[in-house]
């Protein structure tokens, strides 16, 4: 490569290394700028990293220090009974002090549930006690006989008043006062039904029960099918609204399922159109009130069996095989469908085990957590204009975004770790932008800045070539310039050397022969000087030094003394010369000399580049403003792809017969020189092997004022 710079020219040497200086460094710099990129990107990602780390653990502190307030109000509001309505009271209680929880519910020893509305399997059904009194239990079941057996009603409720006489407890009279109900009522005998029921309503004891229904109910349920049967619609309705009321504000467990047959019967005679429903009867509750109560209750009772089935026994298998800590939060997490369904419990401390109350349930009020809690807590985050805090749930959905924004991928997310399974804080750029794109417009430009560098190489590259193909090119013309012009300048002066001597002897005494050796020795010092003046001209030409002398004359004057002065060399070498000249002068500012310089040289191509055909032809002739020249020979022709570069310096078509010829490859060049110089053009049409014409237009219009222009 070196060895290769030696023999190339300084200015190329220049061009190389300028191309080096530029190539290293700027690459240098494109892969630094891109590493240093690539470098900030990374960078973002763990400051966005560490950011959004902070705010999980954040959000997470305060979801642990709510279910700390939670086990705080549990150990505080210690339940004052263990019986289902304390409790519920209770649960409510706790519900109320911690806004953030929803589906309280205890679980007791035996697998019962209870929430604040509702409980399941938590008293197990006693079953079915005789009246204590043996007289009463006697008289009870001789009345059962009379009733089921002889259908003899009249004596049954006879019978069962005398137990009723001699029962204990308010327990007892329901279940005897709802016998006689029924002997009445088979005896078709409503209005007293009613009023035997209606004992059993003034027991004022919510706990009683017939069966395993609380006793109101059953009563309330008879009354309301009396009042059918006397065709009351009025009272019926009462009674049904009543009973619907009681059902709501009193649910009693739901094993069994006879709650929700109470219920459901209940709600689909209220829901009956025929119904007719009088507000005034009503009280200050209406049924839609009532209805939306039972449906709220419905879902309390839907998640509890729910559980039931569910996730107790799960809890279970914690507290007896895990032996968890008393107070600490246990986690349950299943997936329902296409959503996850969780849920947290902790054991409960000693003093309510004793109750047989072993732990409380609870879930986060989700809504809550998202638009009161985690916005309470973000507003207190300092995080800068540059980036906006998101939460996503399991399905990368946004569930709340601490602006309002239209936001797409997030810059990046840490998940919950806790409570909230698959949830995840995310940060996200207030313009929706991704790390790469907010990086991208730098790495662009850092792009662009090396594309630019790579182009300016690539430009400075074929300059390069070119400067040394062209540099080569001249080199080599050149040599073969001063070849060719020695080669001229040693043919004639050794012809006028031997003629010269030749006649200086005195051996040729003939006078014709002198003749012709004086004529050889003119000949040959023309073509001398004509090559002298060329190369001359075309030196001055070269160096921008070249004077014209510009006057007015005729161009057919010029033409015609220029012919008459060659044609003896013309005639010489075998070729005839013919000439179309008009008549009239045409007067044009031109400098006489370069002119008929100029077609000599033409003339003298002719003569070179010719073969058998020795004819050449010149014409002078006017065009709209133009004085042309042309000489028109039938010689060898130039090829179509070389007719532009015949008038480049030292350029010679390579042909055998450019070979055999002399020239130095500049008469065309110092020719197209001068007319340029005279405000015209010299052009060529040629064909191999037929011949070629030049013409040389000159304009007619002041040369000097075209030259200023
Ligand atoms: P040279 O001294 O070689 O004649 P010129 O500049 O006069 O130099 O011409 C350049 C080249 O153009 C010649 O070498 C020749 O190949 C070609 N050329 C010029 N005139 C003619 C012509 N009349 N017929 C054919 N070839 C021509």
């Amino acid at each position: 490569m070196f060895i290769f710079l030696k023999h190339i020219a300084p200015r190329t040497k220049i061009l190389f290394v300028a191309f080096i200086l530029i190539l290293l460094p700027g690459t240098i710099i494109s892969y630094l700028s891109l590493q240093s990129i690539r470098q900030k990107a990374e960078n973002l990602r763990t400051k966005y990293n560490g950011t959004v780390n902070l705010v999980r653990d954040k959000l997470e502190n305060e979801v642990s220090r709510l279910e700390t307030n939670l086990r705080n109000s549990v150990i505080e509001l210690t339940p004052e009974s263990s019986k289902v309505v304390g409790l519920k009271t209770w649960l409510q209680n706790i519900e109320s002090e911690n806004p953030a929880f929803k589906h309280l519910f205890l679980v007791n020893a035996d697998g019962g549930l209870i929430s604040s509305s509702v409980s399941l399997g938590w008293d197990k059904p006693t079953a079915a006690q005789l009246l204590k009194n043996q007289q009463a239990a006697a008289s009870f079941n001789m009345a059962e006989k009379a009733e089921l057996i002889r259908k003899d009603y009249s004596e049954s409720i006879t019978l069962y008043r005398e137990a009723l006489a001699l029962s204990s407890s308010s327990q007892e009279r329901a279940l005897i006062l709802s016998r006689i109900g029924r002997c009445y009522f088979k005896l078709g005998d409503y209005k007293k039904t009613i009023s035997e029921y209606k004992k059993i309503l003034e027991l004022e004891s919510d706990e009683i029960t017939i069966g395993n229904v609380p006793a109101s109910i059953v009563a309330l349920s008879q009354i309301a099918d009396c009042f059918e049967a006397l065709k009351a619609d009025k009272e019926q309705t009462n009674a049904m609204i009543e009973l619907y009321q009681h059902l709501i504000d009193q649910p009693w467990d739901l094993t069994g399922g006879d709650y929700l047959y109470y219920l459901k019967s209940a709600s689909d005679k209220i829901s009956n159109p025929e119904v007719s429903i009088s507000s005034e009867s009503f009280g200050e509750n209406t049924i839609e009130d009532l209805k939306t109560r039972e449906n709220s209750l419905l879902e309390q009772i839907r998640f509890m069996e729910f559980i039931y089935k569910n996730i107790l026994p799960e809890i279970e298998s914690v507290l007896t095989k895990g032996s968890p800590s008393e107070l600490k939060s246990n986690s349950i997490s299943l997936q329902v469908n296409d959503s996850t369904f969780q849920l947290s419990f902790f054991k409960l401390p000693s003093p309510f085990q004793q109750s047989h109350l072993l732990a409380l349930a609870y879930q986060f009020k989700k809504d809550y957590i998202i638009s009161d809690l985690f916005p309470k807590v973000l507003a207190s985050v300092e995080l800068g204009k540059d980036v906006v805090v998101g939460i996503l749930d399991e399905n990368d959905s946004l569930l709340y975004l601490q602006r309002n924004l239209t936001v797409s991928r997030y810059l990046a997310a840490e998940n919950f770790s806790q409570q909230f399974t698959g949830w995840k804080a995310a940060l996200f750029d207030p313009e929706g932008k991704s790390i790469e794109q907010l990086t991208g417009k730098e790495k662009l430009l850092y792009l662009i800045l090396f594309m630019g560098i790579i182009l300016v190489m690539l430009i400075g590259i074929i300059l390069m070539i070119r400067a040394v193909i062209h540099e080569s090119e001249i080199s080599r013309m050149k040599s073969e310039f001063v070849s060719n012009v020695s080669h001229e300048l040693k043919t004639p002066l050794a012809l006028i050397r031997m003629f010269g001597e030749t006649l200086d002897s005195g051996i040729v005494t003939e006078e014709k022969d002198k003749q012709k050796f004086y004529g050889i020795i003119r000949k040959e010092s023309e073509r001398l000087t004509h090559l002298i003046n060329n190369v001359l001209d075309f030196s001055r030409m070269d160096a921008g030094v070249k004077e014209y002398n510009f006057q007015e004359a005729d161009l057919v004057e010029v033409v015609r003394s220029s012919l008459e002065a060659y044609k003896f060399q013309i005639s010489d070498s075998g070729f005839r010369i013919e000439s179309e000249l008009p008549d009239e002068p045409m007067t044009i500012r031109i400098d006489k000399d370069a002119i008929s310089q100029v077609l000599l040289n033409l003339l003298n191509n002719s003569v070179k580049y010719s073969d058998e055909v020795k004819y050449i032809m010149v014409k002078v002739h006017k065009e709209s403003s133009s004085a042309l020249i042309s000489v028109t020979d039938h010689g060898v022709g130039i090829p179509k792809d070389e007719l532009k570069k015949i008038f480049d310096k030292f350029y010679r078509v390579s042909t055998s017969k450019t070979k055999e010829t002399q020239g130095a490859g500049l008469g065309l060049t110092l020719s197209k020189h001068i007319v340029k110089e005279h405000g015209g053009t010299i052009e060529v049409e040629s064909e191999v092997g037929h011949g070629s014409r030049f013409t040389i237009v000159l304009p007619m219009a002041d040369i000097e004022k075209y030259k200023q222009n």
